[in-house]
């Protein structure tokens, strides 16, 4: 049928469709370091180039940072926008590397062949499986299956800060009735996934101030208070015995597991002995009554990232800081209110102080969680038609993360997202060697195509 012959002309087409992306991977798209200015804009340019050779109409839309890249076709059906992003994480440490980060090479390895290079997984590989679909399409149909936008950008490893505002000024322009994100990975390297939770992240970064210099412990010790002290006992309160978060109404607005997604789940024999082995740990450290997949994919979190105080240096110094400092930051889900939160914490730091102490905050962002539409249609289409291309069943996952742009489609465009990607575990994303399987990219577009036949033949 039609599909089939589709995905025929994916396989026999996959030669020039990996130079294709070998070429875009040729480009320097780090988009932190304003030396590569230039670079960001020449990728750009190449995906306006290659959305015009499938007939799609694209341009390159300034924003006070680096380039947008917006494309358009019409058709009939639903209107799907596919999001992913062209620049890529700077090199260094670039003697790590064992080939010219761009100067992407296939490389055959045990596990089969690999695509080498930067942004060979994050994002442009990803990003490519669509675009790829598409022009398989376009060639055996003379159109694309239904109206399709193209976005992309080229800010997402430096913040996105042009983001939210070219959705608000074009939110007209970038409605659709399903977003499409390639920019997540396989459950476990071979289970493909599609993304139904994602975790809001909230920072805060607390100093206790004592006396108003730094005090000799052999004058001052044992009489001034100590803000290590203080410090350390705020922290040790965070969590109780049995793993749980203490902060007052923490647990506010978390949903509890759907039993249909539990046995989901269950179903899919998380390995978390390996998990944790494969970082020497044997003991999940988190609520004791969840597993370690809930713990991950649908749990709040605290933690504490950074801890500063007192004399660190080589040696020894007896000294009483004035100061002590952390950097806590916590995983959200549900509904959980970043704002109540950021409140209840200050209130807890603040009943922890004894007399003499004072504190000073600094907020460091903060973003709801989000749980994505599982009952549009599209989620199921995209469940079976992933479940064909894979020699295993498609999952629905959560994700420990935290991806705003999907909540920023939902609240700016109103439109569902659907996150979906093919990178593995040792893609080694954002470091040096990162690669993307030869598998993932054929298969990724594979399913594409079996995707975008389903959404249009319902
Ligand atoms: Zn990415």
């Amino acid at each position: 049928m039609t599909l089939e012959n589709v995905l025929s002309r994916i396989d026999a087409e996959m030669p020039a469709a990996t130079d294709r992306l070998l070429d875009l991977l040729r480009i320097q798209s780090i988009s932190t370091d304003p030396a590569y200015k230039a670079e960001c804009d020449r990728a750009a340019d190449w995906l306006v180039a290659d959305l015009a050779s499938i007939g799609v109409q694209a341009a390159k839309r300034a924003t006070p940072g680096h380039p947008m890249v917006v494309g358009h076709v019409d058709g009939d059906g639903p209107h799907v926008l596919f999001y992913g992003h062209y620049d890529v994480q700077p090199v260094d440490p670039l003697d790590l590397w064992d080939n010219d980060p761009f100067d992407p090479q296939i490389e055959e390895t045990p596990n089969g062949a690999v695509i080498r290079g930067r942004g060979s997984s994050d994002d442009k590989g990803q990003l490519m499986t669509f675009v790829e679909a598409c022009r398989a399409w376009k060639a055996e149909h003379g159109s694309l299956p239904c109206k399709i936008t193209f976005f992309f950008e080229g800010e997402e490893e430096s913040g996105s800060p042009s983001l939210v505002p070219f959705m608000e000024e074009n939110a007209e322009e970038l409605k659709s009735d399903i977003a499409l994100i390639c920019d997540t990975g396989l459950f476990q390297s071979k289970t493909p996934a599609i993304i139904t939770s994602l975790r809001g992240l909230l920072g805060e970064e607390i100093t206790i101030k004592a006396a108003n210099k730094d005090l000799h412990s052999g004058m001052f010790g044992g009489v001034a208070m100590n803000p290590i002290r203080v410090l350390t006992k705020i922290i040790a309160g965070l969590h109780d015995e049995s793993g749980r978060v203490t902060v007052p109404g923490f647990y506010d607005g978390v949903p509890e597991l759907p039993e249909d997604l539990a046995a989901q789940w269950q179903a899919l024999a998380f390995d978390h002995a390996a998990f944790l082995g494969d970082v020497d740990l044997s003991v999940p450290a988190g609520e004791q009554d969840r597993t370690p997949l809930e713990m991950i994919w649908s749990r709040p979190t605290c933690e504490v990232n950074g801890i500063t105080g007192g004399y660190t240096g080589e040696g020894f110094k007896t000294v009483l800081p004035a100061q002590a400092s952390a950097k806590i930051s916590f995983r959200l889900v549900g509904d959980q209110d970043p704002h109540k939160i950021r409140e209840n914490f200050r209130a807890y730091v603040e009943s922890c102080l004894p007399a003499d102490c004072t504190v000073d905050y600094k907020g460091h962002g903060n973003s709801r969680g989000s749980v994505m539409a599982t009952d549009h249609p599209a989620f199921e289409q995209a469940r079976v038609a992933l479940s064909d291309e894979w020699p295993e069943a498609a999952a629905f996952a959560g994700c420990g993360g935290s991806i705003p742009i999907a909540g920023h489609f939902k609240k700016i465009l109103g439109t569902d997202a659907m996150l979906i990607g093919f990178a593995k575990d040792d893609d080694q994303i954002h470091s040096p060697n990162e690669k993307y399987d030869v598998e993932s990219f054929h298969k990724g577009i594979r399913s594409w195509a079996r995707i975008l036949d389903a959404m249009t033949r319902a």
